[in-house]
C-alpha cells in the first residue's frame, strides 16, 4: 500500500491485522466443534417443548401417502403450498412442535426478530396479499404469517404436530420410504421431502457443572416464560428480584439481552466474542407504497437483494438498509477501480429492452468476471481496506454509545465484518449502561465452570437465580445428527455412511442411493442471508418434479451417477477460495470454529445463490429431467 493512502488513514492496518490475529489466536481452540455437548440424555430437559399448551393423542399413523414432508418452518409450509399448487393434495407435514414456524416456533425469546427485510423475508407476500407492520419483523407477526399461509393453502389438514420422526427407511421391495415416530407411527410414502432447517439443534459449550447448577437454567430457544413472566415483547416481570445471566452474545443475545437488562434485578452477560453491531433502523411499512407494487415485485426485490449479496452491479439497491450496504460499499470502492467492461455490462443489464435470455448471460458474465477480479491480490487488499474502515465505523459506534470506556473497549468486535454473522440493534449497546447490568468479558476464554449456585470466572463466583445459554444451534455436525433421524436408503445404506467422506448430491436436492427423496438444507446448494429466498425456491423446485413424475405416470426419481459426479465437480471448481479469510477469522459458527472446511466438496455452490436459482430454471424449462433417472 502506497504511503500517502496510508496518511489518510485513522488507523494503522499493520497494527489492526495484527489485532484481529491476537484475537483471533486467543479464542481458537483445537477442541473445534467438541467444545459443544450433544442436548441429549442429561441435558434432554434443554429441549423440551414449553410452548405445547395441550398434548395430543392419536391413534398411530399407518398410511401410506404420495409424499411426507418432514419439518414444519418455512421449508415445509413452502412445499405445502407448491405442492397444493400443482394439485398434489396427498400429503403429511410432520413437525416437531405443537404447531407450524420451525425456528420461529422456537425461537420466541423476547425481543425475537429477523433482519432480513420483512417484504423479502416473508415468502408468498402476493399470494396472500398480507402486509407486514414494518420494514423488520418480529416473532409473534411471523408466527400469525405462518397462520396466514396455512390458511390459504389449508395445511393444518395435512398437519402431524407434537410428531418427532426418529427413523426414515427406503423400502426397496414396494418401492417406498416408512417414516417411523416417536408416536408409534409407521408410515409410508412414496415421497420425502427433507425439510429440516438450518439451525434447528440447540447445542450447549461443555462447561463443567452445568448440571450441579441448583438455580433455573433454560436455552434461548425454549424460552421459560413461566419463569420470567412477559412475552415475545417483553415485560418479564417476574425477574424484577432475580439475578440472571445469560451466556454468550450472538444475534439471539443481541435481541433478548435489552429485554433482561429492562426486567431483572441484576444481569451478567458472559461474552466471549462482542457481535458486530451496526444500525437497524426499523421503519413502519408504507401501505400506500406497498399497494402500488406491480406483479412480480417480490421476486424482483429478493433478486435485487441477493444480487448486492452475490457480486452483481445493478444500478438501484431496492432494499437499501445494513446488509447491502457493506457489500455496496465494497462494491462502490471497487467500482472506482474496477476493469470498465464491468461498468458498462452493469447498464446493460439494467436495460428494458434487453430479453431475460440476453440479461442471464450476461449477469453470469459479470458475476465470473467480477470474482476473477476480487480474487487478484491488489483488490483483495482493497477490499480488505474497506472493511477495516466499516469495522472501524462499527467499532466508534460501540465507543460513542457505551458510556463506560472498558466496557465499551470489550464491546468493540476485532475481526472482519464477515467473519461472523453481522447484527443490526438500536438497544443492545445501549442496555450496557443500565446499572444492573455487568457485562463479564471473558476475554475469548468463555465460561468454564457452573457450580451450585451459578458461574465460576476467574475465581469469583457469580452467584444468579437463572442461566440462559444463547450458545446457539449445531451448524458443522452430521447431518443425521442435526435432522434427529438416520436416513437408510437402497442396499441398507445410512446416508452418514455415504456422505462420511464429504456431501454428494445433485443440486443439492437428490442424492444417488435415496431415491424419490429431496433435500433443502445439508449444503451443495445455495448459500444466502435471505433463507426462505432459497427455500421457496427449492420447495417450487421440487414440487415441479414431483408434478413432471405424476403426469408421466412415474413412481421412481434418482440422481445419475454422472449427474452427481458432475455436480461434486461444480461444487469443488466453483468453490470460492474463501480458506485464507476463514482462517484468519475468529471461530464461530462461519468458519466451523477455526477449522474451515477442507473438504471442497461440502461446500454451498460457489456461483452465488442467484446463479444457482437461474440454473434451476434453466433446467426446469428444458423440461427433461436431465441428470435424474426415472422409471415407473
Ligand atoms: P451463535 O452461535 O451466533 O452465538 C452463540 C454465542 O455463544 C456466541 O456468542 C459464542 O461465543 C457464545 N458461547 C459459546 N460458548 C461459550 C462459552 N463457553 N462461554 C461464553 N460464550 C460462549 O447463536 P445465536 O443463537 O446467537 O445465533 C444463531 C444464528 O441464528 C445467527 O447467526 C443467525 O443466523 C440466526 N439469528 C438471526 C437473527 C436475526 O435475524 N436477527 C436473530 C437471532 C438468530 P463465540 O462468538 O466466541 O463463539
Amino acid at each position: 500500500m502506497i504511503n500517502e493512502e496510508k496518511e489518510n488513514l485513522s488507523f494503522d492496518p499493520e497494527i489492526l491485522r495484527e489485532k484481529y490475529l491476537q484475537e483471533r489466536d486467543k479464542r481458537v481452540r483445537a477442541d473445534g466443534n467438541d467444545q459443544y455437548v450433544e442436548v441429549k440424555g442429561d441435558f434432554s430437559y434443554f429441549v423440551e417443548d414449553p410452548y405445547v399448551t395441550e398434548s395430543i393423542s392419536r391413534e398411530p399413523n399407518t398410511n401410506t401417502y404420495h409424499t411426507i414432508v418432514i419439518g414444519g418452518g418455512f421449508g415445509g409450509v413452502l412445499s405445502g403450498a407448491r405442492l397444493r399448487e400443482q394439485g398434489i393434495n396427498d400429503f403429511k407435514i410432520i413437525e416437531k412442535g405443537g404447531d407450524f414456524g420451525g425456528t420461529w416456533y422456537w425461537n420466541r425469546y423476547p425481543g425475537a426478530s429477523c433482519d432480513i427485510e420483512s417484504y423479502i423475508y416473508f415468502p408468498l407476500l402476493e399470494e396472500t396479499n398480507f402486509i407486514p407492520k414494518r420494514k423488520y419483523t418480529n416473532a409473534p407477526e411471523t408466527l400469525d404469517y405462518f397462520n396466514v399461509i396455512s390458511e390459504k393453502f389449508s395445511l393444518k389438514e395435512n398437519a402431524l404436530f407434537q410428531t418427532e420422526v426418529n427413523e426414515v427407511k427406503w423400502l426397496s421391495d414396494e418401492k417406498l420410504w416408512c417414516i417411523k415416530t416417536n408416536r408409534q407411527d409407521s408410515i409410508k410414502a412414496k415421497f420425502v421431502i427433507h425439510a429440516n432447517g438450518f439451525l434447528n439443534k440447540p447445542k450447549l459449550p461443555a462447561i463443567n457443572g452445568i448440571n450441579d447448577y441448583q438455580g433455573h437454567t433454560f436455552h434461548t430457544s425454549r424460552w421459560d416464560y413461566d419463569y420470567t413472566g412477559g412475552d415475545s415483547n417483553g415485560n418479564l416481570e417476574n425477574l424484577k428480584d432475580k439475578k440472571v445471566a445469560i451466556i454468550g452474545t450472538g444475534a439471539t443475545a443481541v435481541q433478548c439481552v435489552p429485554h433482561l437488562a429492562a426486567s431483572a434485578e441484576k444481569l451478567y452477560v458472559f461474552q466471549r466474542t462482542p457481535s458486530s453491531i451496526d444500525e437497524r433502523n426499523n421503519s413502519n411499512t408504507d401501505e400506500e407504497w406497498f399497494k402500488s407494487q406491480k406483479k412480480g415485485w417480490q421476486n424482483d426485490r429478493r433478486e435485487n437483494f441477493e444480487g448486492f449479496l452475490t457480486g452483481s452491479f445493478s444500478n438501484r439497491d431496492l432494499v437499501n438498509d445494513g446488509w447491502t450496504e457493506i457489500f455496496r460499499t465494497i462494491l462502490g470502492g471497487l467500482m472506482n477501480n474496477g476493469p470498465s467492461k464491468l461498468k458498462i455490462f452493469s447498464w446493460v443489464i439494467s436495460a428494458p429492452f434487453y430479453s431475460d435470455f440476453y440479461k442471464l448471460g450476461l449477469k453470469t458474465y459479470i458475476r465470473n468476471e467480477f470474482m476473477k477480479f476480487i480474487s487478484r491480490k491488489d483488490i483483495s487488499q482493497k477490499v480488505e481496506m474497506i472493511d477495516f474502515q466499516k469495522m472501524e465505523k462499527v467499532r466508534k459506534r460501540a465507543e460513542e454509545i457505551v458510556n463506560d470506556p472498558q466496557t465499551a473497549e470489550s464491546l468493540k468486535p476485532y475481526y472482519r465484518q464477515l467473519c461472523k454473522r453481522p447484527c443490526f440493534h438500536d438497544e443492545y449497546l445501549q442496555s450496557f449502561n443500565n446499572d444492573n447490568v455487568e457485562l463479564v468479558d471473558t476475554d475469548g476464554k468463555g465460561v468454564k465452570e457452573i457450580n451450585a449456585k451459578g458461574i465460576v470466572h476467574d475465581e469469583k463466583v457469580y452467584e444468579v437465580d437463572c442461566i440462559i445459554f444463547a450458545s446457539g444451534f449445531e451448524v458443522g455436525t452430521d447431518y443425521s445428527r442435526r435432522c434427529g433421524y438416520q436416513i437408510t436408503g437402497v442396499d441398507g445404506i445410512t446416508l452418514s455412511e455415504k456422505w462420511k467422506n464429504g456431501l454428494s448430491t445433485f443440486h443439492g436436492i437428490h442424492s444417488k442411493g435415496f431415491p424419490n427423496c429431496f433435500f433443502y438444507g445439508p449444503g451443495q446448494g445455495p448459500f444466502t442471508a435471505n433463507f426462505t429466498h432459497s427455500l421457496d425456491e427449492q420447495s417450487s423446485h421440487v414440487a415441479y418434479i414431483l408434478k413432471y413424475l405424476d403426469n408421466k405416470k412415474l413412481n421412481f426419481v434418482e440422481a445419475s451417477d454422472n449427474a452427481e459426479k458432475e455436480w461434486n465437480e461444480t461444487i469443488i471448481s466453483k468453490a470460492r477460495n474463501m480458506e485464507s479469510f476463514q482462517e484468519a477469522c475468529t471461530p464461530g459458527y462461519y468458519n466451523n470454529e477455526g477449522k474451515p472446511n477442507t473438504n471442497p466438496q461440502n461446500n454451498s455452490y460457489g456461483g452465488g445463490a442467484l446463479e444457482y436459482f437461474e440454473l434451476l430454471g434453466s433446467w426446469r424449462k428444458n423440461n427433461k429431467l436431465q441428470g435424474l433417472v426415472t422409471a415407473e
